[in-house]
């Protein structure tokens, strides 16, 4: 594995690999077992493997977490090479903005719902590193979490709307034991928090069953899954909704795919959790699109 850190050195890597299929994987680094399963999908399916670990200020709030966000490069090699990534890029905020940005990208479609709505301009930072990356790897796989299902809707429609020439993987999200979806945000936890939090997945799974069991009113449904996550945490609920997915549009009634998904706010984290369903309340873990 090779470790990158300038734009020059990874376009001259990527030169020597000229015909051969590339993956490439994006993170923030911290990694967990979350991250390595798009590594090893990637790895199935590609030559070379391309990883970047970048904390992308532009994605920040200013009251958010851009400082303290875990980091761990020594141990980040150790697992991406563990794992089998070729091309690991871990540029600093320098090498990626060198100049006040002239341009970015503004996502227009499927922001004023779940975090878009709390995390005002967070998807417009995602979509302009994420043109940054493509246009630097250009890769012709990019693999993503369904963990973080609204980024994976606007990637989708970045990639469609902008023409790149890029398939989208989609990956089902990995938990924990007790059901916590796996975060490098999940450090920031108490004992005490840690513990209740896998009532987050016991909230979805309720709203799952109320849709196999046939229930069709979105109301009642995420009334049903609020209600469960008051009773059992000690935190303030940010969102529970349920939209078609991916178009993120608000529905009455679950007739097509969609997705319930929540948000918590406690002292020092904010959690989100997600699943996506069919009509028949089948969850669907894996999107190519
Ligand atoms: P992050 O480093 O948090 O920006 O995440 C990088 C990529 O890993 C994103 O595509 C996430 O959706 C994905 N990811 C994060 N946590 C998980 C998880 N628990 N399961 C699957 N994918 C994940």
């Amino acid at each position: 594995m090779k470790t990158i850190r300038t734009i020059e050195e990874m376009r001259d890597e990527l030169k020597k690999v000229i015909g051969q299929s590339v993956g490439y994987v994006p993170t923030m680094g911290y990694l967990h077992e979350g991250h390595l399963s798009l590594v090893k999908r990637a790895r199935k399916e590609n030559d070379v493997v391309v990883m970047s670990i970048f904390v992308n200020p532009l994605q920040f709030g200013p009251n958010e977490d851009f400082e303290r966000y875990p980091r761990d490069e020594a141990r980040d090699k150790r697992l991406a090479e563990q794992h089998g990534v070729d091309l690991l890029f871990i540029p600093t905020v320098d090498v990626m903005y060198p100049n006040e940005m002239g341009i970015e990208m503004k996502v227009t479609k499927g922001t004023d719902v779940l975090c878009g709505r709390s995390r005002p301009g967070h998807f417009d930072g995602v979509a302009t590193v994420l043109t940054k990356f493509f246009h630097i790897i250009q890769p012709d796989r990019a693999y993503f979490g369904l963990k973080d299902a609204q980024q994976f809707a606007v990637v989708n429609t970045l990639v469609s709307h902008f023409n790149f020439p890029i398939q989208l993987v989609g990956l089902p999200t990995v938990r924990e034991e007790d059901g916590l979806a796996k975060s490098s945000r999940n450090v920031y936890l108490s004992e005490e928090e840690r513990k209740e939090a896998k009532t987050l997945y016991e909230a979805l799974k309720l709203g799952q069953k109320m849709v196999m069991d046939g229930e069709k009113d979105v109301d009642l449904i995420v009334q049903k899954v609020k209600t469960y996550i008051t009773e059992h945490m000690n935190a303030t609920i940010d969102y529970v909704e349920m939209l078609s997915y991916p178009e993120l549009n608000e529905i009455k009634r679950v007739d097509e795919q969609v997705i319930l998904a929540v948000a918590i706010y406690y002292k020092n984290a904010r959690l989100i959790d997600n699943i996506i369903l069919s009509p028949d309340g089948k969850q669907v873990e894996t999107i190519i699109r």
